[in-house]
């Protein structure tokens, strides 16, 4: 995609395009940092068609640095869905608002970032991880079906007129988490590159500590379950190119038909959120390791993660 003469120009044009976004908002150097970098990687990632959504994921969200003045900054409503949940211990935090202007309705995104956190690889994660979500939502948000109108969040989609739990939430994370991990190897792989922009090297720095290849910290163990069955490249393709465009629906379909006959993708995904939500329990009470060689995790394993990872493509 680029090479040593071509590389320079596009870091250069980065740099330049946030800093001109967030000239006239109030936003610490620090957060500009992260976004320099995590902007190079989506693009690098996912390929210069989509740098206009790129660029809009990131200059339409609006970024709350600690948690002290988040009652100033939000509405009444935004604030108080939020407040019970963003601790001093939070790290990211995304929260999506839904209003209708002129009939239309309209999202509008606020991430949350903690003050004070001292490991700046992990905080990358976060922060790529939360836009990565708002990338995968941007195109095709909203549908309507009935009277109900759906709200889709990347792979996940939620009925906003209903308080009915919708599945898919951990899916969606797993799927996230493995497209963040891409996105940060991504950047990673500009090390062979000379580069000659001082605030892109100066922010390539929060990379210092990591080795060679990046792993995702978040979602574990389920990340683990599905990354072979990511790593295929057709399935990634279309998983990216679905993602960002809004047409999900084609994920589900390829799902189908690879399954056993006893079990849908719908199917598929309540399990896993079942299992998240059990993994959870386990965890509190410190007995992770243990949940991993449970019978329920084994089953879900052997039983609907197999026939996917075993998957050939036949899309070529
Ligand atoms: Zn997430």
């Amino acid at each position: 995609m680029f090479n040593q003469n071509t590389i320079n120009p596009f870091i250069d044009q980065i740099v330049y395009t946030i800093d001109s976004m967030f000239e006239n908002k109030e936003i610490p150097q620090s957060i500009k940092d992260y976004l320099y970098l995590i902007c190079t990687g989506m693009i690098l990632n996912y390929g210069t068609t989509y740098i206009k959504d790129i660029y809009k994921a990131i200059n339409e969200t609006r970024y709350i640095y600690g948690i002290k003045d988040l009652n100033k900054l939000l509405t009444k409503e935004e604030y108080h869905s939020l407040i019970n949940r963003v601790t001093e211990s939070t790290n990211a935090y995304t929260l999506s608002t839904v209003t209708k202007e002129d009939k239309e309705l309209k999202i509008k995104y606020t991430i949350i970032i903690a003050k004070n956190r001292n490991n700046k690889q992990q905080l990358l994660e976060y922060l790529t991880h939360e836009l990565n979500h708002i990338l995968t939502s941007l195109n095709n948000t909203f549908t309507h079906n009935n009277n109900s109108i759906l709200f889709r969040y990347g792979l996940f989609k939620t009925d906003i007129t209903s308080t009915k739990k919708d599945s898919g939430r951990i899916f969606n994370e797993v799927i996230n988490t493995l497209e963040t991990e891409d996105i940060i190897n991504k950047l990673l792989s500009l090390r062979k590159y000379k580069i000659y922009n001082n605030k892109f090297n100066e922010a390539f720095k929060i990379l210092d500590s990591i080795q060679e290849e990046y792993t995702a910290t978040g979602y574990e163990p389920f990340v683990n379950l599905y990354r072979p069955l990511f790593n295929k490249k057709d399935i990634k393709s279309l998983i990216n190119k679905t993602m960002l465009e809004g047409s999900t629906d084609q994920i589900e379909e390829l799902i189908n038909k690879k399954l056993n006959n006893n079990s849908s993708y719908s199917e598929m995904i309540s399990q896993l959120d079942e299992l998240y939500i059990n993994y959870e329990i386990t965890k509190r009470n410190g007995l992770e390791k243990a949940y991993e060689t449970s019978s329920q995790y084994l089953d879900f394993k052997n039983n609907i993660i197999y026939v996917l990872i075993d998957y050939k493509p036949d899309l070529a």
